[in-house]
């Protein structure tokens, strides 16, 4: 068979990201130009966490779930490859793997979601899928009438709110199930509306949802310390109670652009490289920086 006979080459795809993102954009290309493109997804994690049900999981209402990334892409017609991107040469059309395997592409899709970190010293954080009992200790105290007094609180600027609600809503109906009526439950958001992310109507609604269940709500306000029985506020005077779970803050994962060169999550100059070797200032990573 001659060269010219070949059929031509698919161009290739790469989705650094196994999260929602990364699965729609595959999703999205499998349905435009399946048999026109090779698809390859990459993640450090070999599953696909499904996180809206982390917030039953402290209440023992819901359970994580978690499906095999391979076994998806496979569905929609693409490859997994499973480690993180670490650096990425856009002048060469390739990445570096973490590991030190050098990837190329013809085209590259970002979806690398963002950090969550932690924002309310003092505070129990929610982390979601990698919860680590702290906020399901608070419901146990809860239930058994030890604690009676909870606020809930998510920083301000990047968040995402909804699990404030679903929190603070879980937490009323476990103390309606164990008949307890005297303990108070207080969210407190730096947003001018409950769930204002998701407009007036649905704002109006969660507040009077909330106002139902005897949920207080204070506005406006940032979450700063927690720390003996007092939760720190700004502005105003701080908020006497019992415990307090914070949502995470989120912050995108940096990709610093150096001459056409990206360096991906985390990994600030000085870092180490992919063979662990410590980088300095000035050094060539993946490409020209
Ligand atoms: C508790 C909780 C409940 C939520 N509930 C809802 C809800 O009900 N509805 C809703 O719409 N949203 C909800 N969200 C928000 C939603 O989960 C996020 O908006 C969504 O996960 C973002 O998707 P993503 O793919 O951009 O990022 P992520 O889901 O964060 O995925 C990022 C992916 O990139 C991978 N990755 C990281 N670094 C690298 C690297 N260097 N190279 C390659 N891959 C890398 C990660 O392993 C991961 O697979 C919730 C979030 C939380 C925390």
């Amino acid at each position: 068979m001659s060269a010219n006979s070949l059929p031509p080459r698919r161009p290739r795809v790469l989705i650094a990201g196994g999260g929602v993102a990364a699965l729609e954009a595959a999703l999205a290309l499998y349905d435009l130009a399946a048999d026109r493109l090779e698809v390859e997804l990459c993640s450090p994690h070999s599953e696909f966490v499904y996180r809206p049900f982390a917030v039953g999981e402290p209440y023992g209402a819901a359970s994580i779930l978690r499906y095999d990334l391979g076994a998806l892409a496979g569905q929609i017609g693409a490859s997994f490859r499973l480690g993180g991107i670490f650096s990425v040469d856009t002048g060469a059309g390739q990445v570096t793997a973490r590991d030190g395997e050098q990837i190329p592409y013809d085209y590259l899709m970002i979806a690398s979601g963002a950090r969550m970190l932690w924002a309310v010293p003092g505070a129990v954080t929610f982390w979601g899928v990698a919860d680590e009992g702290g906020v399901a200790g608070v419901v146990r105290k809860l239930r058994a009438g030890i604690l009676r007094d909870v606020v809930f609180t998510m920083p301000g600027g990047h968040s995402w709110g909804l699990p404030l609600y679903e929190l603070a809503l879980l937490g009323s109906t476990v103390l309606a199930k164990s008949g307890i009526e005297d303990a108070r439950l207080t969210v407190v958001t730096p947003e001018d509306a409950p769930l204002e992310l998701f407009g007036r109507a649905v704002a109006e609604r969660m507040g009077h949802l909330l106002g139902e269940r005897g949920i207080e709500v204070v506005t406006g306000v940032h979450p700063v310390e927690f720390e003996g029985g007092r939760l720190r506020i700004a502005p105003g005077e701080p908020i006497e109670t019992e415990a307090v779970i914070s949502l995470p803050r989120l912050e995108g994962r940096r990709c610093l652009c150096r001459r056409r060169c990206l360096r991906l999550p985390g990994q600030a100059r000085g870092d180490r490289d992919p063979a662990g070797r410590h980088r300095r200032r000035g050094d060539r990573l993946g490409g020209r920086l």
